[in-house]
């Protein structure tokens, strides 16, 4: 993408957060409202066609101008960011492992936003280890009958197309499911919405297929795509991973400005509490690894423009980002002291908000064994 046209959509998300999300990021997180108004406005700048080609009516955003743009969201409220990072995944597998009928089909309408994207992969007993998926699609003529339950499905009730992980006799296939908005369709119900800590106003929750029908032509890739759902998703969650580690540059980043402009206005004995060294030390390590991430993310993100693999980097990136986002947001917590612990000042949802980082995408302990298995594959002697 070119480098001008970047740094104006970049800059036109700063503006957005700063003029439409900042001033109710707060009230919409504790009402846990759905931000149906931000989100009109999310697609009235394109975000949702963010990295789907020109040619399908998207923006052809680089990941690296997709990464920039995921911070400055979750600088301003990581909900947002949750809306848009699953679509985002589903729109990627259908571009980078669809047929051309299938990406003419589904991208145009998900670059416009009409169509709006989810990916259900996680189940009840089946998380880190994917090999326990239960969910089955059984062959019958030419459709598959879908039965199974599908856990912590972020947009499942909004979504129009789901990015489906179901068992089929060659193994696990990657379905696209079409199906209407809202909280039944067809054989689908939504059959929990789940409560969480933090990441509030955008929906996380618990699906079942009971015998859901869906067409052949709903396989990702066609007949060649059966039995190769996972190499397909796990391709994909390098782009959340640099999605995720972004996420966290934002938070953290929120975080450490809160707290350096919180420093310099509280005065204790006389003095702002910024002239006290032991503060200055919290300020300078925050600030230091926010950079370090943001360079790990950018890194990830630059690797993943070259066409390469980037599950090592993508890895470190998500890895480092997410435990800066958690140490930073807790550091910006106790700069401000008591206000700090209060609903009155964003740096409590800053620290509701981090640790979804440590567990999205892959847990950082699976993240950790994949950074390992990726390395000890480039050593190998
Ligand atoms: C708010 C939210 C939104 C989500 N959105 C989606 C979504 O849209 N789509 C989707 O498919 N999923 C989604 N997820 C699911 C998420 O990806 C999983 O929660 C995550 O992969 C962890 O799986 P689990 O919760 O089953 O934990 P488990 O796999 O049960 O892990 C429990 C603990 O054991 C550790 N552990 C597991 N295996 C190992 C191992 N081999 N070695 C060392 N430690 C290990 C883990 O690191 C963790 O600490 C979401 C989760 C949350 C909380």
């Amino acid at each position: 993408m070119d480098a001008a046209v970047a740094e104006d959509l970049v800059e036109a998300v700063r503006r957005f957060v700063q003029r439409e999300v900042l001033p109710v990021a707060d009230e919409l997180e504790h009402a846990d409202t759905y931000p149906a108004e931000l989100v009109g406005k999310m697609r009235d700048l394109g975000l949702f066609g963010c990295t789907i080609p020109e040619e399908h009516g998207g923006l052809g955003m680089d990941v690296t101008t997709y990464a920039r743009v995921v911070e400055e969201l979750a600088a301003g409220w990581m909900s947002l960011t949750g809306v848009l990072n699953t679509h985002m995944m589903a729109a990627t597998l259908i571009r980078l492992h669809g047929t051309p009928e299938q990406a003419g089909r589904w991208l145009p309408r998900m670059a416009a936003g009409d169509l709006r994207g989810a990916l259900s992969l996680s189940e009840p007993d089946a998380g880190s280890d994917t090999r326990a998926l239960r969910c089955r699609a059984e062959p019958d003529g030419d459709t598959f009958v879908i039965t199974g339950t599908k856990m912590w499905v972020t947009n499942g009730e909004r979504a129009g197309i789901v990015a489906l992980a179901a068992r089929t006799p060659e193994g696990v296939t990657c379905f696209m499911v079409e199906k209407e908005p809202g909280p039944r369709s067809g054989g689908i119900t939504v059959s929990r919405a789940i409560g969480k800590l933090g990441y509030k106003g955008v929906e996380t929750v618990e699906m079942s297929y009971d015998g859901h029908r869906v067409p052949a032509s709903a396989v990702l890739g066609g007949p060649t795509g059966l039995g190769r759902g996972l190499p397909q998703i796990l391709a994909a969650l390098e782009l959340g991973r640099v999605n995720i580690a972004a996420r966290a540059c934002g938070v953290a980043r929120a975080a450490f400005e809160a707290a350096i402009r919180y420093a310099q206005q509280r005065h204790t004995f006389g003095v702002p509490i910024s002239s006290h060294q032991a503060i200055q030390f919290k300020l300078a390590d925050m600030a230091t690894k926010v950079e370090a991430a943001r360079l790990l993310t950018a890194s990830a993100a630059a690797k993943l423009d070259a066409g390469e693999r980037a599950d090592v980097e993508a890895g470190m990136a998500k890895l480092f980002a997410s435990e800066t986002a958690l140490e930073v947001a807790t550091e910006a917590m106790r700069i401000h002291g008591g206000y700090g612990y209060t609903t009155e000042l964003p740096v409590e949802r800053y620290y509701r908000d981090a640790p979804l980082m440590i567990i999205g995408e892959g847990t950082n302990e699976i993240q950790r064994l994949v950074i390992a298995r990726g390395l000890l594959r480039r050593y190998e002697t």
